[in-house]
């Protein structure tokens, strides 16, 4: 069976179009599969679309969180919930095409165990957040100890095996795509082109991914951290041979200590390099006091009343 993993935000209008989508691909499939809508604690009429789905549909299973949890965390409770041998990750705005999960299902039937969508190119997004993402992918691969793909959002089939291993991962500064490359496993790409929404507005906006941006790579990198000591490093060189410089000039030819503009432009350089830093570092400290804390990642208001039938396929 396969789980399809749906986080929806404030999607009432995708969703109708979504499941005719969704259904038109599945049925042409001989596995039995399951829907499992999470609803992030939208303010619109989602949940309801959701209930009424699952109502008709008895494949149609839902989660609905008591509050908005953002993407990361609503894709994690999919696939603790997922009861499939596969699960796929999709976005409800149709971004992701549900057309290319045949392919990525006989990629998987072929042995790999995560099949990811890679973007060639992007309709509908504008040039700044096309040069920003190409950015920060690049960016994040040179910081990250682990390679994580570039262009490769969270549209993906994930094996089993590899959704247990994820499931186990206890952190709560969750980057879900980054943690796929993590766990490993066989992981193949299969390139597509990303459509623009079907319906509404991206739920993403510059601050939003921004702070994606950030917990991405403080999860994944310590690199940050290192550049503190080594700016450290060279302007401490950089202050001591000027010293050398100027007290040199002054022994021996009795050139006077120019005045001190030099030494308030270097307390202030000082003073910044050192608040940037310890931004930094706060960085650090306020991940480590959120695991610390260990508040679950979501809460749950709203489950799919129980169904006596599991996974059988109906109408
Ligand atoms: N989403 C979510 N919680 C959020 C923001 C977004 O579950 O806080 C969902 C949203 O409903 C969609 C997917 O995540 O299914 C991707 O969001 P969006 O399309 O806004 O992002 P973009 O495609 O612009 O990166
Ligand atoms: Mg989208």
């Amino acid at each position: 069976m396969i789980s399809l993993i749906v986080p929806c935000f404030n999607e009432q209008h995708n969703l109708d179009a979504l499941y005719r989508r969704l259904i038109e691909v599945m049925s042409a499939q001989p596995l039995a599969f399951e829907l499992i809508l999470v609803n992030d604690g939208s303010t619109d009429q989602t949940l309801q679309a959701i209930q009424a789905l699952s109502r008709q549909d008895k494949r149609v299973r839902y989660a609905s969180f008591s509050r908005n949890f953002g993407h990361e965390a609503a894709s994690s409770c999919g696939f603790e919930l997922a009861r499939g041998d596969a699960a796929i990750l999709l976005d409800a705005d149709l971004q992701d095409p549900p057309e290319l999960i045949p392919q990525m299902i006989e990629r998987w039937q072929q042995g790999a165990q995560v099949v990811y969508g890679k973007r060639t190119s992007r309709s509908g997004e504008s040039l700044g957040k096309r040069a920003t993402s190409y950015l920060f992918y690049r960016l994040l691969n040179r910081l990250s100890s682990t390679p994580i793909p570039a262009d490769v959002g969270d549209f993906r089939l994930v094996d089993r095996v590899v959704i247990d291993h994820f499931n186990a991962l206890p952190e709560r500064n969750r980057f879900v795509r980054g943690m796929f490359s993590w766990v490993g496993f066989r992981q193949e790409a299969i390139p597509f082109t990303r459509e623009a929404r079907h319906q509404g507005e991206t739920k993403y906006n510059w601050l939003k991914l921004f702070v994606l941006a950030f917990d991405a790579v403080t999860a994944f990198s310590v690199s940050p951290l290192r550049l503190c000591s080594l700016v450290g490093l060279l302007v401490t060189l950089a202050s001591f041979s000027a010293a050398i410089v100027v007290s040199l000039q002054k022994i021996f030819w009795g050139m006077p200590i120019p005045g001190y503009a030099f030494a308030t432009a270097g307390m202030f350089l000082l003073g910044g390099v050192q608040l940037l830093f310890l931004g930094m570092i706060g960085e650090y400290i306020g991940k480590i006091y959120t695991q610390v804390q260990g508040r679950p990642l979501y809460i749950i208001s709203e489950t799919e009343p129980s169904k006596e039938s599991t996974g059988e396929p109906q109408g």
